[in-house]
């Protein structure tokens, strides 16, 4: 426990000493599931993954396949395991969605820097990849801070990597990873990487600069291999 928590610290401070986002992109592969998105490393226009309609309560959204599946899974094991309803709010978002977004907060708020504040510029948001969905509880589609409170959003925050994904935008990690607390924001990584980073508690900025530093083989083989340190 204390050596995971030390792993956190190193790889935490790290990090930061690279200069916060600016960490290494392990997977160059913007197909693949640990592809890094944030508001420093940007998705072209062009970029525009498969997706299919999940088959969930909520407003009708898409990710990619096996995002979609495992979100299925997620959203049938939070109702058996703890009575919890889940609905679906947002996502995949095209970039040209984005760029509505975005333009038409600029236009509310009156400049570019206040804009910022509140959404991503386009091509910064994960939801362009197909991974991430913002959820809420059942018959509720506003996202608020409250939902971790709620037990729906407990259940979500302990049980996500089982299924694959992580909670994106951790409390306390605002400078890391440029967000706000999110609990309502998830992303599919798979489950092997879902888990490390859950177990490490860390956001996925840090965990991908792990690479650098040879802890990215004690994460990932720790919960796959159990190997004792
Ligand atoms: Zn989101």
């Amino acid at each position: 426990m204390l050596f995971e928590k030390l792993i956190s610290i190193i790889a935490v401070t790290a990090s930061l000493m690279d200069g916060g986002m600016d960490v290494a992109m392990p997977d160059k592969n913007v197909d693949g599931t640990t592809f890094l998105i944030n508001r420093q490393y940007v998705i072209s226009e062009n970029y525009v993954p498969e997706v299919r309609k999940t088959n969930l309560a909520g407003m009708s959204q898409s990710m990619r396949e096996d995002a979609a599946t495992a979100l299925e899974e997620l959203f049938a094991a939070a109702k058996s395991e703890a009575s919890c309803s889940l609905s679906t709010v947002s996502g995949y978002r095209s970039y040209s969605k984005q760029s509505a977004i975005y333009n038409r907060k600029k236009a509310s708020v009156g400049s570019v820097e206040k804009a910022d504040e509140y959404v991503a510029r386009p091509g910064a948001s994960e939801h362009q990849l197909g991974l991430a969905m913002d959820i809420a509880k059942r018959n509720s589609s506003s996202l608020s801070s409250n939902f971790g409170n709620t037990s729906e959003g407990k259940w979500v925050f302990e049980n996500a990597h089982r299924f694959g994904f992580i909670v994106r935008y951790l409390e306390g990690y605002e400078e890391i990873t440029g967000y706000n607390f999110e609990p309502w924001h998830i992303r599919y990584v798979g489950k092997e990487h879902a888990q490390a980073i859950f177990e490490a508690s860390i956001p996925m900025e840090t965990y991908i600069s792990a690479y650098k530093l040879d802890v990215y083989d004690y994460l990932i083989h720790k919960v796959t291999n159990e190997v004792q340190p």
